[in-house]
């Protein structure tokens, strides 16, 4: 099938005027000007008018569990006063209620031209029960051991085994211990270990708050007064390092990892990166960020280090949407010096690239997710156009078949 559009983004190269794109099952086959795809292709030709044809956006971190708690916390005094207020609301929460809620955030992430996203599952008991996904979906098993909740290998072969009889599920699985205040630093060694036998991707959540970096750089704080009382083993506050050094210590970082947040780091931290073979990618949350008023989200710093940066959403507890559009448009005013461009990349290929899928691109052989959204005519530059959208998407593929909305 040939799918003609006003305009192409492939995320490789400029923006393709009057474009095309040839799917072939899955995939992409080829992509050009329409004038030259209509002669060296056959099959049915789909008009898709005046709108942009450009790659699926990628969500790289959030909580699909939390989707019911859109404005239920108000910005608290400190990130520990957040995570009672969160703790409390979980609790108040059944099993039936994270289904209703998982459900629910699929339907806004769709609407809003995500097709694969990264999502952290702190209940992976629902999973056997659970639908099909509708879009491309990882789900991360979260793993905290503040009381000795230990994942063991038995867990890990199960929930691969669950994915085995699910052939249909696009997506897959990998491990999520919480952050270095609720995974301990023997739980971080057990992932790693885990995950590189079983070549699974990991995400935990680093460095994100100022209450984490006085935690571990300085055994003093708010969050670490917090935690010592639930009961957590503080030999490592001893050591005083950053919060990325702890979990380097304890973990072989590599391009597998998602790290997200990353906030509060220092030089060696940034030495620390761009010494290793192939970093981390790091996820940046602007929505989730702007609300618990982190420092400046260190950027220049980390793409100098050589770190694949990619975006996600967080959950309904800490954002006000699911749409990755007002993320980029987040993160636009943040960083005005960042082309929209380079926005729209963190929200498409960087993110597949975090995860290990050849997607996020129009190029021949990349798996076929796609969006189409109009394009007013007025609009002088495609990508900050895109950037602008405000109306729901309402043209996707997905893995090649058309969605619909
Ligand atoms: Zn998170």
């Amino acid at each position: 099938m040939i799918f003609r559009a006003r305009t192409v983004i492939t995320n490789a190269g400029a923006p393709i005027e009057d474009g095309a794109v040839v799917i072939a099952g899955n995939r992409i086959l080829a992509v050009g000007a329409f004038s030259e795809i209509s002669t060296a292709h056959e099959g049915e030709m789909i008009d898709l008018g005046e709108q942009v044809l450009m790659p699926g956006l990628v969500n790289a971190h959030c909580h699909l569990d939390y989707t019911m708690m859109r404005r239920s916390i108000n910005p608290q005094r400190s990130f520990t006063e957040w995570i009672i207020r969160i703790n409390a609301l979980k609790r108040s929460l059944d099993k039936d209620d994270y289904r209703a809620a998982i459900a629910k955030g699929f339907a806004e992430l769709k609407q809003w031209g995500t097709t694969t996203v990264a999502n952290i599952e702190s209940f992976p008991e629902l999973l056997p029960d659970m639908p099909a996904p509708p879009i491309r979906t990882w789900w991360f098993f979260e793993m905290i051991d503040v009381r000795h909740r230990l994942a063991g290998e038995e867990t890990i072969a199960g929930m691969l085994d669950f994915f085995e009889l699910h052939p249909g599920w696009l997506g897959g699985f990998g491990l999520s211990p919480h952050a270095p205040y609720t995974a301990s630093g023997t739980l971080y060694e057990l992932t790693s270990a885990a995950a590189e036998k079983m070549a699974m991707p990991v995400t935990t959540h680093v460095a994100e708050s100022r209450e984490e970096w006085d935690m571990f750089r300085h055994g003093r704080g708010e969050l670490l007064g917090f935690m010592q009382k639930l009961g957590r083993w503080m030999f490592d506050k001893q050591i005083e390092r950053t919060p990325l050094a702890h979990v380097a210590a304890h973990a072989r970082l590599g391009p597998k990892w998602l790290l997200a947040h990353m906030n509060e780091l220092d030089e060696s931290d940034f030495a620390l990166l761009a010494a290793m073979p192939q970093p981390p990618s790091v996820v940046h949350c602007p929505g989730s960020h702007r609300y618990f008023r982190h420092r400046a989200f260190p950027l220049a710093k980390l793409r100098s280090a050589g770190v694949n940066i990619c975006l996600g959403t967080d959950s309904l507890a800490s954002t006000l949407t699911l749409s990755m559009f007002d993320e980029m448009r987040i993160l636009a005013r943040q960083e005005p010096s960042l082309h929209p461009e380079e926005i729209l990349k963190m929200a498409t290929l960087n993110g597949a690239l975090a995860l290990g899928i050849d997607a996020g691109k129009i190029t021949p052989g990349a798996l076929a997710d796609l969006i189409a959204l109009p394009l007013t005519a007025n609009e002088r530059e495609v990508h900050a156009a895109v950037l602008e959208n405000r109306e729901p998407i309402t043209w996707m593929m997905l893995n090649g078949e058309i969605l619909s909305q």
